[in-house]
């Protein structure tokens, strides 16, 4: 009797292993834990549906994204990402995107959808001149500038002092300023649209 009821007990638990591995991922997103982890440098792909919800019902976690992407600058959400789990984001703090498409073209679903570079809008990049070297006059930078993969319609020098970097409205947000940031405290990052390209407590 005991071994029988031994044997029912594995069976049962085998059976519930099995059924939780093949849950679809929208099932699995809703058994989540709430999300907890600080995800304030992280930026969705470019091409994403930007209502963040909305990326969320239309990813389906395939992972396509993240294999074609040449840097390997796309992530995944794990657990911690809540209802984020599975779909993919970049922190330029990490790696940073290079605006060359591939994800957009890759992506099954609308979640992601092909854009031309210039539109591309995954963010504006903030400078803090409270920190950045040139702009407390510690010295020579311009990494920022130099790496801009969309020149001076993005990123430039202040007129009348070669290196003071002034972000422009035509930041695409891709993030290789961040990544390149030699500062330790990162003066520049990606910020919504909204809050604009100079840090508000800056001088
Ligand atoms: S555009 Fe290219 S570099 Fe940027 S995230 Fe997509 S695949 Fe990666
Ligand atoms: S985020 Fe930085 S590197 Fe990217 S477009 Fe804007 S200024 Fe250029």
């Amino acid at each position: 009797m005991i071994q029988r009821r031994t044997v029912l007990q594995r069976l049962i638990y085998a059976a519930g292993i099995t059924a939780a591995s093949t849950l679809p991922y929208g099932l699995v997103r809703l058994t989540m834990p709430e999300a907890r982890a600080d995800f304030s440098t992280h930026l969705r792909p470019p091409g994403a549906l930007k209502d963040d919800l909305a990326f969320n019902s239309a990813c389906i976690g395939c992972g396509l994204c993240g294999e074609v992407c040449p840097p390997r600058c796309i992530q995944f959400y794990q657990r911690e990402g809540g209802d984020r789990a599975n779909t993919p984001y970049i922190d330029p703090e990490q790696k940073a995107c290079i605006l060359c498409s591939k994800c957009m073209q890759a992506c099954p679903t609308e979640a992601l959808t092909e854009v031309p570079r210039n539109d591309v809008d995954m963010g504006v990049a903030q400078i803090d001149r409270s920190a950045c070297y040139p702009w407390v006059d510690r010295g020579i930078c311009g990494a920022c500038v130099s790496i801009c993969p969309l020149g001076e319609r993005a990123i430039g020098f202040k007129f009348w002092n070669q290196y003071q970097p002034i972000v422009k409205q035509e930041c695409v947000g891709c993030g290789l300023c961040v990544e390149v940031c030699p500062h330790p405290s990162l003066p520049i990052r990606i910020v919504k649209r909204s809050e604009g390209t100079v840090a508000r407590h800056s001088v």
